[in-house]
């Protein structure tokens, strides 16, 4: 393996101008990253890989792109690989000439089906190899793979996965296997890519010199591409319009559009009223009712057509025909197209009454047939951000806002516009605080109105801070945590799991950090159903980028987020999460923790991230000091 100084793409860069960039060079990159820990080495190598890529083969720069991202297509098209473990041992085994039971084996050992991969690859001869594999054949396998549909489709994957692992060579099948399982795990983030991507375009010769007022031309690339990213995640418009107009125009060239959704912009958790006020001295800002329902992007198309989008970018018009239905009724004559950010609720349309969000759960997820509809839900509108051909991204709330009120009639149980209130009045926020509880919500959500105000897609903001009720008195919000092992039960809880051991994610690092053991605020009920829905998610060893120092009976695979309530949070040697952040050797830990509910619409990588466990600590540990201070004052 060479060192990434010596890495010169083109030494390995061994293909002609205009041909198919063969797999073996990204995997090659792969193999370097995978040995790094610095994020400046790290995007290093990655723009190197791709500034090859645009040098020789650009036609190959998005198939690149999205393998180094492990991803087939945008989110919101919902294309998914799907493969299950058992897939790729059966199409392993074929390939390599192994019973399953051998493969199974060696997985045992191993932990990594990319390891067996490598390994058996490694020790067989073939006397004709096939072709060698190309970047753009293992993407449109991957594709293809992930549209198989019907019958025979676990058959037709397994032989497509087949054909990938019979032309592999080298490193080739570790990170084939990766791919598929969506855990390539390298140690580098989305960002990092984007970065390289905006420092790569920098070096292409054909495009305009930088604007003279950029000072540091690469940072302010990586910074254009992310910020684009953010608001069009679709690498087939974002690397096309690079490659042909540069890195510069693309601001110009790619823009909001509905149809593609915008990841959410989100709150910062506060935990008082006299916090907020205090944060918000001299700006103007609004309070609004924190709905507990479901997050949605409703787009309208000029077409006349709706898409529903989750919180997590993904396309969710199947589960509400009756908002996509109703939602045209609302508008005024003169909007021709929009997007709206609103909160699906559960309503009681008899009883004029907001219903809790365990109500909204058990609607059907997907197909949803309008007449077999049992719970109504009533759209909670709090944001516009595109209307009639603009995006309003760029406006400031308060302008947002009269736009909203101006192109939508509210109709009582259907479509309301959120509840708010203008006013830095700490006695009039609590009340309406109060007011907001006792309207089944979960507290308040207060936004900037004319600084700061602008809407900043996929961002934690702390230009928006949510005050939730529940939790003022202990550490200001829940966390959404990953189960990823369990110790058995004992007496009562013989034969289920007694308790979890839980994790938060760290992007930087790609790694899941123990925080805590739970296993309490269950009910004997949803013991047992967490304990079903995890055995079979059991693995033989923890994975390679779990960081846990406790030793629990058994290991899971990652797969439930878990919201969790916690008294407060404290340093500890035990566990792992936002080590190095807070204390340079040790982690955070959770005490009394109890189970709230399983959040289904967040993955294991969107659960609470170390940095967000971190400020938590940091704002417990402020806090306290001031109380201190507060009674010394008494
Ligand atoms: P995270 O835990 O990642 O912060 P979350 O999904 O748990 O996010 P919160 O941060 O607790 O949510 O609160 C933000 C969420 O509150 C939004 O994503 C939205 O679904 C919901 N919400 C309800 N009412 C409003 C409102 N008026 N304005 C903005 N968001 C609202």
């Amino acid at each position: 393996k060479k060192k990434p100084a010596d890495f010169d793409p083109k030494t390995v860069a061994c293909w002609g101008k205009g041909e198919r960039v063969p797999f073996l060079f990204p995997s090659l990159a792969f193999d370097l990253i995978s040995n790094e820990t610095g994020r400046i080495v790290i995007t290093d190598i990655v723009c190197n890989m791709l500034r090859t890529v645009i040098d020789t083969t650009p036609d190959d720069l998005a198939a690149t792109v999205y393998l180094a991202a492990n991803k087939i297509a945008p989110a919101h098209e919902g294309l998914e690989l799907g493969i299950g473990d058992a897939s790729i041992i059966k199409a392993l085994a074929e390939a390599c000439g192994r019973t399953e039971p051998h493969i199974k084996t060696q997985y045992k050992e191993k932990g990594d089906l990319g390891l067996v991969a490598q390994a058996s690859r490694s020790s067989q001869s073939m006397m004709r190899r096939p072709a060698p594999l190309t970047v753009v054949k293992v993407f449109e396998s991957f594709r293809l793979i992930a549209k198989e549909s019907g019958k025979d489709s676990q058959e037709k994957k397994k032989n497509r996965i087949k054909a990938l692992l019979v032309a592999a060579t080298d490193c080739e099948p570790l990170y084939l296997i990766r791919l598929l399982q969506t855990k390539l795990r390298i140690g580098f983030s989305e960002q990092t890519l984007l970065a390289a991507l905006g420092q790569a375009a920098v070096y292409n010769e054909h495009h305009s010199r930088p604007p003279p007022n950029i000072q540091s031309p690469l940072e302010e690339a990586a910074k254009i591409v992310k910020q684009v990213f953010s608001i069009l995640p679709v690498y087939d418009i974002i690397v096309p319009a690079l490659l042909t107009g540069g890195v510069w125009d693309l601001p110009k060239t790619c823009s909001f559009t509905p149809g593609v959704p915008v990841g959410p912009m989100l709150a910062k958790p506060t935990k008082g009223v006299a916090e907020i006020v205090n944060k918000f001295q001299d700006i103007d800002f609004v309070c609004e009712y924190k709905y507990d329902g479901e997050r949605a992007q409703i787009h309208y198309m000029e077409n006349g057509s709706v898409e529903i989008y989750s919180r997590n970018a993904e396309r969710n018009t199947g589960k509400f025909p009756d908002v996509v239905s109703a939602i045209t009724r609302f508008k005024k004559s003169s909007v021709k197209s929009f997007v709206l950010d609103c909160e699906l609720v559960a309503y009681d349309r008899a009883q004029k009454k907001i219903l809790p969000f365990q109500i909204l759960s058990t609607r059907a997820r997907k197909n949803v047939v309008v007449s077999e509809i049992k719970v109504d839900v009533c759209i909670f509108a709090f944001d516009i951000l595109y209307l009639n051909g603009q995006s309003l991204l760029h406006e400031q709330l308060k302008v947002r806002k009269e736009k909203l009120y101006d192109s939508f009639e509210e109709e009582s149980g259907f479509f309301q516009f959120a509840t708010a209130l203008t006013s830095n009045d700490l006695e009039e926020i609590q009340k309406f605080l109060d007011s907001a509880v006792s309207s089944s919500c979960e507290g308040l959500i207060i936004k900037t109105l004319d600084r700061d105000a602008t809407y900043e897609p996929s961002k934690r903001s702390l230009n928006w801070l949510k005050l939730k009720k529940d939790y003022m008195e202990s550490i200001g919000d829940t966390l959404d945590l990953v189960p990823i092992a369990a110790f058995h039960g004992r007496g009562k809880r013989t034969g289920i799991y007694g308790a979890f051991l839980l994790a938060c994610y760290d992007d930087t690092n790609e790694e899941f950090q123990s925080i805590c053991k739970i296993g309490t605020g269950f009910s004997e009920a949803q013991l047992e159903e967490r304990s079903a829905s995890l055995r079979s998610k059991v693995i033989p060893e923890p994975k390679s980028y779990y960081r846990c120092e406790v030793k629990p009976d058994v290991w899971f695979e990652t797969s439930e987020v878990w919201e969790v309530k916690v008294a407060d949070l404290t340093i500890s040697p035990v566990y792992s999460a936002a080590i190095g952040i807070v204390d340079p050797a040790k982690g955070i830990s959770l005490r009394f923790p109890r189970l709230v509910r399983v959040r289904e619409d967040k993955t294991p990588e969107q659960a609470t991230s170390s940095e967000q466990v971190a400020e938590m600590y940091n704002a417990q540990k402020h806090n306290q000091t001031n109380n201190e201070e507060d009674g010394e004052d008494d």
